[in-house]
């Protein structure tokens, strides 16, 4: 069918044709998004709902699991509209980032493609700066202190990074015990950063 050539995407939702990565404008409309304020140790930030959509639950664990990168335009609409008002405040977005032999395995970085458009929507520099250094398991099995002890020390700074007084804003897709973006603020606040605060697309805590 021809509309199929010209319009390859179909709303995850209607199931309709749509121009848009995902969801039709429409669908989009009317997803009610809610925010709600995260803490993980003395760290606070910001976390979409999305876990409460069966659609966007979905297009989450497709998003993570099912190789499908296109997602992270419409996931990280989601994020943006949650984080529009600390994002103003803060001065570079750093992803979350996977270790060399996950990445091999997945082709890509959730949280990196997620980082990438919000900072485009955003206007904020995107700042790659922080890399694993530790092959750690998935976390999905673990109980609460397996995941603490699992990270720790599982990040590092690249070098030649400068965060002196920086504000700062990590991604990632999920935050479910906290402990990779405990880990990895740890890491960033051994340097001169200011603040440190993060957005992700649900909680699972
Ligand atoms: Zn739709």
């Amino acid at each position: 069918m021809i509309l199929d050539y010209l319009f390859p995407i179909r709303c995850a939702i209607c199931k309709d044709y749509t121009t848009q990565e995902g969801v039709c404008p429409d669908c989009f409309n009317q997803l009610d998004i809610h925010a709600i304020d995260v803490k993980v140790g003395d760290m606070s930030g910001i976390s979409a709902m999305l876990y409460h959509h069966d659609v966007a639950k979905r297009m989450i664990l497709n998003f993570k699991h099912g190789d499908q990168p296109h997602l992270a335009k419409i996931l990280s609409r989601f994020l943006y509209q949650v984080g529009q008002r600390i994002l103003k405040d803060m001065d570079v977005i750093i992803p979350v980032p996977l270790h060399p032999l996950r990445l091999l395995k997945r082709h890509y970085n959730q949280a990196g493609l997620l980082a990438k458009q919000v900072s485009k929507l955003s206007g904020k520099p995107l700042l790659d700066c922080v890399k694993r250094v530790k092959h750690t398991r998935m976390q999905g099995k673990d109980k609460k202190d397996e995941r603490f002890f699992n990270v720790k020390d599982a990040f590092a700074m690249k070098k030649h990074t400068d965060l002196t007084f920086k504000k700062c804003v990590l991604i990632d897709d999920v935050v479910t015990s906290g402990a990779t973006l405990l880990a990895m603020s740890h890491v960033l606040s051994q340097t001169k950063v200011q603040r440190i605060t993060f957005l992700t697309l649900a909680t699972a805590m």
